[in-house]
């Protein structure tokens, strides 16, 4: 039996590799050779002991985690046509695992899949079996090691893109960590006539102009929302992008800064349920979006997008990878990660 290291959650902020079974293709699966995997938000409330019970963080310990990944095609089953060992490849893990032909997966929204294929938790690891669908091509200019961006940046490239930006907008992206700034990239690349974001940390507001947004205030300032209508206009945002959840107040704060009749995305994962203000809600006709994941949207999946807005430079995803560390340093980076005040935006472990 071939083995490989993969990461197991034992108990909170407790994750160690393990020797475990290497997986083998069938016919119709392939495995691939992760090179790029992401710790990305909701992973760190996994980590640090978030209940079971509460949304994302629904993996029974101990436990992989992890979907963020990109690598090498490493083999191949025999009745797999579309991709060929030695491609790299980004992996959409729920289009992958998707079984093709639901009501969800016909609309494109393969993350809501009805019949998903189990094919093992995948995780901190070294090889996944996946299927031949979902793995999307690198550009040659996009690093193996650090592709494993591309999926976050969907997350985001995925909300904005659902609230049908028509040009010319004011928009308003609450938090610039990794979806934060995405979501400024994928909105000034979508015609967003004016981007204002908001930055708790220095490295995250260094970035913002590289992102597309053209204003940046910070979000300790107490006038934080009379700053941002100063940006807007008494009427507020056509588009506010709430990326921040935890137990931030951004919610409330998109509804308070919003146009009326216009939408609000949210992103952000709450540590509790959050409290609206529906009155301040329903008296403006806002509409509040959730969006969780990407898929196909008007012919073109998100993942193909970012690779193309990563290949021209339009949106510089790369540059949010301020640390990449090894997988056998798995626990000081989920230490790393969770450490926002040592300038980290994203870190990825190269396997
Ligand atoms: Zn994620
Ligand atoms: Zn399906």
């Amino acid at each position: 039996m071939a083995t490989m290291r993969s990461a197991v959650l034992v108990g909170p902020r407790d994750i160690r590799l393990e020797d475990v079974e290497r997986p083998v293709v069938d016919d119709d699966t392939v495995v691939v050779k992760l090179e790029s995997l992401g710790i990305c938000g909701s992973n760190l409330h996994w980590w640090a002991g978030a209940p079971v019970e509460q949304g994302l963080m629904r993996f029974p310990l101990p436990g992989g985690g992890g979907h963020e990944y990109a690598g090498v095609v490493d083999e191949v089953g025999r009745d797999v046509t579309r991709v060929k060992p030695g491609d790299r490849v980004v992996i959409d893990f729920f289009e992958s695992t998707s079984c093709g032909d639901c009501t969800q997966c016909a609309a494109g929204l393969f993350g809501q899949c009805e019949r998903r294929r189990f094919l093992g938790l995948g995780g901190f690891t070294e090889y996944i079996k996946t299927c031949e669908k979902g793995l999307y091509p690198l550009p040659d200019n996009v690093e193996t090691r650090l592709a494993a961006v591309v999926e976050p940046m969907a997350c985001a490239v995925s909300g904005v893109r659902r609230a049908s930006l028509r040009g010319g907008e004011t928009v308003i992206v609450l938090g610039a960590g990794v979806l934060g700034l995405c979501a400024s990239g994928a909105a000034r690349a979508l015609g967003a006539g004016k981007v204002i974001i908001s930055a708790k940390y220095d490295a995250q507001a260094a970035l913002a102009k590289r992102f597309g947004a053209d204003v940046v205030v910070r979000s300790g300032e107490p006038d934080l929302i009379e700053r941002m209508k100063a940006e807007t206009g008494p009427h507020g945002a056509d588009l506010v992008v709430e990326t921040v959840g935890g137990h931030a107040p951004t919610l409330s704060q998109a509804i308070e800064i919003l146009r009326p009749g216009c939408t609000a995305v949210v992103l952000g994962l709450w540590d509790e349920p959050v409290p609206v203000d529906s009155w301040g809600a329903v008296l403006k006709d806002a509409r509040l979006l959730f969006s969780l994941t990407y898929g196909l949207m008007d012919k073109r999946h998100d993942f193909e997008l970012c690779l193309d807005w990563m290949a021209s430079g339009q949106v510089p995803a790369e540059e949010l990878v301020t640390h990449v560390r090894p997988l056998a340093e798995i626990a000081e980076a989920f230490e790393l990660a969770a450490d926002k005040s040592r300038g980290v935006i994203k870190v990825i472990l190269n396997p």
